[in-house]
């Protein structure tokens, strides 16, 4: 039924009477996530410029309406009873790179519009000769995605190159430099209300072909240990301190292991993969398995790097099996 509550009403007529702004009323949202499960959005709000976006949350805080971005949802679970707020989206408008600023020899600036992929801009990059990116050439996100998750691989994490970021907050645009955020293991805490538009990446000058040959060799590498054409958020759960996730799963023996239309990959235990029709609840269920078979094997509790909009993780509403404390720890 097509029922919006009061304040998501008052928001909706207030953002329709507003230029640069597309709505979409009951809008399904797995088609918008990698992994391809859950339900609708009340709302999804896309803003074609900078402007826009800081009018749409001045409108989503006026009318007290919770809101979240999304990118390239592709590190996002959506509930099956969906999210009954609003969805904020960059349109295309905000795929660009813009640059090189400076006449430094060992770096430059590149400014990047927020819904730029990932692994364009770093692929566009290697092929204009920086380097600097290319542990992003295999991140299938986007670049406000990336900064709002710090994402990395192969040592390499957004935190290192990223030096301003632009964000929009209620009413009002503005630069961010990277230091006053605070950039942890696969987050990075922005502002309350903030939404990033662009971002400037100090990257370095260098050799193409030897840029490009790190690209190539990077993606084998992922092509040797992580599923290929499948709808996954990539890894379930983040690295807990000095151990691997993917390790301890496996030693889980979570490899394979299925729950409903989900699975975890039979490659790599630390991706879930939806093998058909799975459902939220089938992902989050086998998460917590996952979770909770860790926790017995080796007495660690991973925490989820996904992060699930319109519901809470099992164990955070206490359905899932709460783990117990093994014996013999103090
Ligand atoms: C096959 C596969 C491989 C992957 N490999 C890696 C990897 O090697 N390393 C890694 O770190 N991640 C990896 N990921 C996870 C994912 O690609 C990254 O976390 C990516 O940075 C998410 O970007 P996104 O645009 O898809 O964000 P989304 O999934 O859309 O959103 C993720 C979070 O970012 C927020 N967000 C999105 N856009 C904005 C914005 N403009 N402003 C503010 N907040 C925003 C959302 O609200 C949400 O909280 C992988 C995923 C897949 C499917």
């Amino acid at each position: 039924m097509d029922v919006l509550s009061g304040a998501v009403l008052q928001a909706v007529l207030a953002l329709s009477a507003e230029p640069d702004m597309r709505l979409w009323r009951r809008a399904p949202l797995a088609p918008f996530t990698t992994i391809g499960v859950g339900g609708r959005g009340a709302v999804l709000v896309t803003v074609a410029t900078p402007e826009a976006a800081a009018r749409a949350l001045a409108i989503l805080t006026e009318t007290r309406v919770p809101w979240a971005a999304l990118g390239a949802g592709s590190n996002v679970v959506v509930a099956d009873s969906g999210y009954t707020g609003v969805i904020l989206k960059l349109d295309d408008a905000f795929q660009y790179v813009e640059g090189p600023f400076g006449s430094d020899r060992l770096d430059v600036d590149i400014v990047v519009g927020a819904a730029a992929p990932l692994p364009r801009v770093a692929t566009f990059l290697a092929d204009q000769g920086y380097g600097g990116l290319e542990f992003a050439c295999g991140v299938p996100g986007t670049v406000g995605g990336g900064v709002a998750m710090n994402a990395g691989a192969h040592g390499g994490c957004m935190a290192d190159v990223v030096k301003a970021v632009e964000v929009a907050v209620p009413g009002e645009t503005g630069w961010l430099s990277a230091e006053d955020l605070e950039w942890r293991y696969r987050r990075c805490t922005l502002p309350r209300e903030a939404m990033v538009l662009s971002v400037r990446l100090s990257v370095t000058p260098g050799d193409r072909e030897q840029i490009l040959t790190q690209h190539r060799m990077l993606q084998r590498r992922r092509r040797q240990t992580q599923p290929r054409g499948v709808r996954t958020f990539g890894s379930v759960f983040a690295n807990p301190p000095g151990d691997v996730a993917g390790r301890l799963l496996e030693a889980a023996g979570m490899k394979g292991v299925r729950r409903g239309g989900a699975q975890v990959s039979n490659m790599h235990a630390n991706f879930l993969t939806n093998v058909g029709d799975a459902t939220a609840a089938d992902v989050l269920g086998l998460m917590a398995m996952m979770r909770e078979a860790v926790w017995r094997r080796s007495g660690v509790l991973l925490e989820p790097e996904v992060r699930v909009l319109g519901a809470e993780f099992p164990w955070e509403r206490g359905e899932a099996e709460r783990p117990v404390p093994r014996a013999g720890r103090g």
